[in-house]
């Protein structure tokens, strides 16, 4: 006998914005019995705005990438609180590590002839994105600015590819699928709109119903949330329901279970967590994708330390420095692609460090990490940066909640022939039932890897839930 939506038992694991959105479209619609556990003691998951400096920064998620066909900026557009930053990017300078700074007019040449050569659509269809780019950009090297130092040239492409990288979240280009490029949907409109002094807490405060100045942290899902329950076990029995059981040796039962862990955590934990295994279509979409790592690192100062005319810089490695470089005990510095300076936080100075080298700059003391920026200012700069009055960096390798930042899809989901269709498709119990479904920001077609992609995937799941007790009272 199906249950009714009022009566009917929905767990959703993990309270990042996919759980967010799921819980409260569902409570929203009739579900009166639904709760989220939560393995961290916050909510937010990748989202995570934090006081700091002039007023908030942002150790996850901090901007909505573009306007059209954006569900975030859907949500908001209507309230002005989403700002514009512009062009964020080419006002930073090029900086070589002999700190010879590349004209600008030279730099935007060279950056907007590595943009032209980033792969589009509809072909190429197969391959690396790293061979397509460099290819592409070596021709157009040739043809549009035959008299640039081949040095230079070369320099810039690391710098740029690394850049991208960071955007993509993947080690390397060479790893990521050209196809994931073209797939993926970029949101016209300006990518990094910015939530000002509130950081994005205030879109998962906006999503819960909490008003801007309530003391209230949860609004709709007030004495919905569990913190601190971390699920290791998820058991799909029979007949029709789901077993849940929790580090602390708490049990769950529920009609159906909305999982919505991180691709790491599936990648580490599936096994363990799922009984009766998962199928295989499943299983090869968790081991062909990727969570990649990017961290960031937020030096605070008395003032801004950069002089006029400068926002930052981007790093460009001689080939005899990255070979010095990588002998000594600060070699991670090299997964910085450069320093900048951020909105609305005058005094502060922000680096993204990403791939190996970020996964290892998890595992090093913050005075170890202090040394290696001290190093890399002093190695690319012709001017001092004192040492910062305050620190603090995200590590979300080293977490097991989360085991990396965002995903892509890597060349090996093409040979796998897997992508996040397959990671979003429902696990069905023995009797057919709807137990186990999947949300979370890598199981999004076309907007993996960011807050806009999560939530769309939040919501199609409680829309699948919504859609089945439709159907169900339908036939009743
Ligand atoms: C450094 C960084 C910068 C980013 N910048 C941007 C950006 O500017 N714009 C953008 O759009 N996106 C950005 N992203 C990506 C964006 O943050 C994510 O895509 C999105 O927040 C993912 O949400 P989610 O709900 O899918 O997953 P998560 O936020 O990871 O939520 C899953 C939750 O599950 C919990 N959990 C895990 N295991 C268990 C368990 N066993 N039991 C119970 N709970 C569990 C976790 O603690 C977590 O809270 C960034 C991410 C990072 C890390």
């Amino acid at each position: 006998m199906e249950k009714c939506r009022a009566s009917s038992r929905i767990v959703i694991i993990g309270a990042g914005v996919s759980g967010i959105a799921a819980a409260t479209r569902l409570l929203q619609n009739n579900f009166h019995n639904v709760q989220i556990l939560e393995a961290e003691n916050r909510i937010g998951g990748r989202i995570n705005t934090v006081y700091f400096g002039d007023n908030v920064i942002d150790l996850g998620a901090q901007w909505c990438h573009g306007k059209q066909q954006n569900c975030v900026y859907d949500m908001v557009k209507d309230m002005g609180i989403l700002h514009e930053t512009g062009d964020y990017y080419s006002p930073i300078k090029r900086v070589r590590s002999n700190k010879e700074v590349i004209p600008h007019e030279l730099a935007t040449k060279i950056h907007d002839i590595a943009v032209k050569s980033m792969p589009s659509g509809p072909h190429p269809v197969v391959g690396s994105f790293g061979t397509h780019l460099a290819q592409a950009y070596w021709r157009r090297i040739e043809s549009e600015l035959p008299e640039l130092d081949r040095t230079v040239a070369s320099e810039s492409l690391n710098t740029f590819a690394k850049h991208e990288s960071s955007i993509i979240g993947a080690d390397n280009l060479f790893e990521v699928s050209v196809r994931e490029h073209i797939e993926y949907h970029e949101c016209d409109g300006d990518k990094l709109l910015h939530w000002g002094t509130k950081g994005y807490r205030r879109f998962l405060r906006l999503l819960m119903h909490v008003s801007e100045d309530s003391p209230e942290e949860l609004g709709l899902l007030e004495g919905r949330v569990q913190l601190a329950k971390k699920v290791t076990k998820i058991e799909l029995a029979c007949p029709r329901k789901v077993i849940l059981r929790c580090e602390d040796g708490d049990y769950f039962e529920a009609d159906h279970v909305i999982c919505t862990v991180s691709l790491g955590v599936l990648q580490e934990q599936h096994e363990k967590l799922f009984t009766p295994p998962l199928p295989a279509a499943k299983v090869n979409a968790i081991r062909g994708l990727t969570l990649g790592t990017v961290n960031k690192l937020y030096l605070e100062y008395g003032k801004q330390p950069l002089p006029d005319g400068w926002v930052g810089f981007f790093c460009l490695w001689l080939e005899q420095d990255l070979t010095e470089l990588r002998k000594t005990e600060h070699s991670w510095v090299e997964g910085i692609t450069g320093v900048h300076m951020i909105t609305c936080q005058p005094r502060m100075l922000m680096a993204w460090v990403n791939g190996p080298h970020g996964r290892h700059m998890e595992n090093l003391s913050d005075e170890k990490v202090l040394e290696g920026l001290q190093w890399l200012f002093r190695k690319f700069l012709t001017f001092e940066i004192p040492p910062p009055q305050r620190f603090v960096r995200s590590k979300w390798f080293s977490n097991p909640n989360f085991r990396g930042s965002w995903s892509h899809r890597p060349t090996k989901a093409d040979e796998r022939k897997t992508g996040p269709w397959d990671l979003e498709s429902p696990v069905l119990g023995e009797d057919g039932h709807l137990g186990l479904l999947f949300a979370g920001e890598a199981s999004s077609r076309n907007y993996f890897s960011t807050v806009h992609g999560a939530l769309e995937a939040g919501y199609r799941e409680a829309d699948r839930l919504i859609g089945h007790y439709t159907s169900c009272s339908a036939k009743a």
